[in-house]
């Protein structure tokens, strides 16, 4: 199984409102090598916010994850990659890795809320803040009250110590 496990890149799929067995199973291996990371905002209105939502990131852990930011709409050398679909309820996380540590992520921002409506910048934000939790290493959800790692995300969750205890011990 460990030989299975470092000889190929798997990709694991990280959705928002629930998430794979098989994430869970790796939660302590999967980390970035290095910072900072290169990460590849498309030109869109919303990268702003995605901006700044990986900036709370890097605050809140004292620049244990940092980021470089590139504005493209393909970034051939970016470690993360960012896009955003519209019609679309739920977001997610894919990344691949190779002997425990990550080495692509992709991050999809769907904009629709539950009912149908466009999300505001009040929801968006926690959500873009959960998938970058799952991109830098954090796999699993927590059930810490309003934590955006929790499963399902509102308007005003935050970064909590829990999540930025797990990243110390991530990157050390
Ligand atoms: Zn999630």
């Amino acid at each position: 199984m460990y030989k299975i496990r470092v000889n190929i890149i798997k990709t694991v799929v990280v959705f928002l409102t629930f998430f794979t067995v098989l994430g869970t199973s790796y939660a302590q291996n999967l980390k970035w090598q290095k910072m900072p990371l290169l990460v590849c905002l498309p030109p869109n209105p919303n990268s702003a916010t995605m901006k700044e939502a990986f900036t709370s990131w890097q605050k809140a852990s004292k620049d244990k994850v940092s980021f470089k930011f590139l504005t493209a709409n393909s970034c051939p050398d970016a470690q993360i990659t960012v896009s955003y679909t519209a019609n679309k309820t739920n977001s997610n996380t894919t990344f691949s890795y190779r002997n425990g540590y990550l080495r692509k992520a992709h991050i999809e921002i769907g904009f629709l809320t539950k009912d149908g409506q466009k999300a505001q910048k009040e929801v968006l934000q926690p959500i873009m803040m959960h998938e970058i939790g799952h991109a830098i290493g954090l796999i699993s959800h927590t059930n810490t009250p309003k934590s955006v790692m929790q499963p399902t995300v509102k308007a005003g969750y935050y970064i909590t110590e829990d999540s930025i205890r797990e990243v110390n011990n991530l990157y050390k």
